[in-house]
């Protein structure tokens, strides 16, 4: 199996779709990210903030990195100088946090706002409800070093493809209803963060921009 091989099969499907591939590879060495890195890979997805800092030193700077993961509000500090798009933006409280990191290193985190759309309860994010009341309050509008550049999603992990197709047309259109109803300045919605391994081909058809692919390219992980 060949890195550059598979990221070269992920460029074509993706071809005149406008879409971005980030190359999720968590858990894996320094040797897998530099080979898909020499294919041309400069967007990379991590789940840790530990393991992306690590990386991060280690790695070329122009790569982008993704936060991809759970955030832990501790240790937004680690990445603030550097990380490139916050994934899993799920709280007010993180959103927060972020802000603070983000002034602190004087300069705009740009932030995807994590949505629960999978019918499992495992998941994180923010309800419908949830987010409308963050968006109304005038706290959200104090945050000036933040900017939410679209919504994060993840599907119901099942092989039936209507569950999952519905679950991404609902992120849709909900970023749509929430891009008529509020102009704060913060607010630049155009990305739609849906797809993996499994999925992409789904959350592509309904509108995705951005996919986070991982053991397609790298092979399976040993863990998550
Ligand atoms: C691990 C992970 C992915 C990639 O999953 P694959 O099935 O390996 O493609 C995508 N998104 C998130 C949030 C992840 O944690």
């Amino acid at each position: 199996m060949s890195i550059a091989r598979n990221l070269e099969q992920y460029q074509k499907k993706l071809t005149d779709t406008g879409c971005k591939l980030i190359a999720v590879s968590k858990t894996k060495p320094i040797a897998d990210l530099q080979q898909a890195y020499d294919a041309g890979q400069r967007d990379f997805g991590e789940n840790k903030i530990q393991e992306m800092t690590d990386k991060y030193a280690l790695l070329p700077k122009d790569i982008r990195w993704h936060m991809i993961g759970h955030v832990q509000r501790n240790k937004i500090k680690y990445m603030a100088s550097f990380v490139h798009l916050i994934h899993g933006v799920d709280s007010y409280k993180l959103l927060k946090e972020i802000n603070k990191q983000a002034l602190k290193n004087d300069r705009v985190i740009d932030c995807l706002l994590q949505v629960h759309i999978a019918t499992e309860d495992s998941k994180f994010g923010f309800s419908d409800d949830e987010l409308e009341t963050m968006l109304s309050d005038e706290l959200f509008v104090a945050l000036e070093n933040v900017r939410i550049t679209g919504f994060m999603g993840m599907a119901t992990n099942t092989k039936n493809e209507t569950i999952a197709q519905n679950e991404f047309r609902g992120l849709r259109e909900l970023m749509q209803k929430i891009k008529s109803k509020y102009t704060h300045t913060q607010l630049a919605l155009s990305e739609l963060s849906m797809g993996m391994s499994g999925d992409f081909e789904i959350a592509l058809q309904e509108g995705s921009t951005i996919v986070r692919v991982g053991s397609a390219i790298f092979g399976t992980r040993d863990y998550q």
